[in-house]
C-alpha cells in the first residue's frame, strides 16, 4: 500500500504573513533549508 500526501502538504501561507516571514528563517514548506534559498523567490519574484 501505498499513501496518498495530498492532504499533508505545506500550505503557502497568506501574503501578509509570508511579507513578514524571516529570509534566515526555516521555510514554511518544512524543506528544513532557509526561506531564502528556498521559496523566498518564488514567493517574491523579482519584477
Ligand atoms: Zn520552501
Amino acid at each position: 500500500m501505498f499513501k496518498l500526501n495530498l492532504f499533508n502538504r505545506p500550505q503557502r501561507p497568506e501574503p501578509e504573513v509570508l511579507a513578514h516571514w524571516g529570509r534566515n528563517a526555516e521555510c514554511w514548506c518544512g524543506s528544513g533549508k532557509k526561506y531564502k534559498n528556498c521559496h523566498m523567490a518564488k514567493d517574491h519574484p523579482p519584477k
